[in-house]
């Protein structure tokens, strides 16, 4: 739910404080009612919100779902010209940012949305979001790695927490999922670096209650209701 005057500002009906006129000079419906109350809250997804009686075009909310190539920026542009995850969207109209970041080199699950609210909630240190990645190193991770993995890992700004660590294959080149409830930067891959294990791929294969499945590398998807719903 969101202020009336700010559903009214985000569409382009007028500044904020026009907005706050347009209310109390009794202009403005919400499913035909007339409100005049400051902070009334709305749905602007599910309401019929009206100025003098014409119907406010609110931006849709959309969150889609892509499997990031390597070799791909996480920005909406870049200064040095390389190819941006942007270019691998849809052409919708509405303005999508992406729901964190994944490095250059990692591939796997990226989200993106319009909704700002949404993203903040998502990134908050507080919502303790699992992520799931799937991590091929050079040699073996033995159980000694698997545990300090697990327990926590001394890195410059810090100890990690706690971990869930999975073996999937062991051998020259071996292959673990880790789950990790934080998002610092590269953290992954000072993990690993950390225990003289270096990073050959890293693929994210789920954010929370949403998973990456079988969806191609470089194709994108609209999350389905359910999806929506658990995120929320
Ligand atoms: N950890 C990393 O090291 N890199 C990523 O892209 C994501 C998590």
């Amino acid at each position: 739910m969101e202020r009336l005057q700010k559903v009214l500002a985000h569409a382009g009906v007028a500044s904020r404080r026009k907005c706050e006129e347009l209310i109390a000079q009794g202009r403005v419906t919400v499913d035909g009612a007339q409100i005049t109350e400051m902070g009334h809250l709305v749905d602007p997804d599910k309401q019929v919100i009206a100025v003098d009686g014409k119907q406010v075009a609110v931006e849709q909310k959309v969150i889609i779902l892509l499997n990031k190539p390597t070799a791909y920026m996480t920005t909406v542009s870049d200064p040095e010209g390389r190819r941006t995850v942007m270019s691998l969207l849809p052409k919708v109209a509405e303005r999508l940012y992406p729901v964190g970041r994944l490095d250059y080199d990692t591939s796997g699950l990226l989200l993106f949305t319009n909704d700002g609210a949404l993203t903040e909630r998502l990134l908050h240190p507080s919502r303790d979001i699992e992520k799931v990645y799937r991590v091929t190193v050079e040699g073996q991770v033995d159980r000694e790695a698997r545990q300090r993995l697990a327990e926590g890992i001394e890195l410059e700004d810090g100890v990690t927490a706690p971990a869930q660590v999975e073996m999937m294959r062991q051998g020259e080149e071996s292959v673990v999922q880790i789950a990790i409830h934080e998002g610092r930067n590269r953290q992954v891959r000072r993990m690993f670096d950390a225990l003289d294990l270096p990073v050959k791929r890293l693929k994210r294969i789920a954010f929370g209650p949403i998973a990456l499945g079988h969806l191609k590398t470089g194709d994108w998807r609209l999350l389905a209701p359910s999806e929506w719903k658990a995120l929320y």
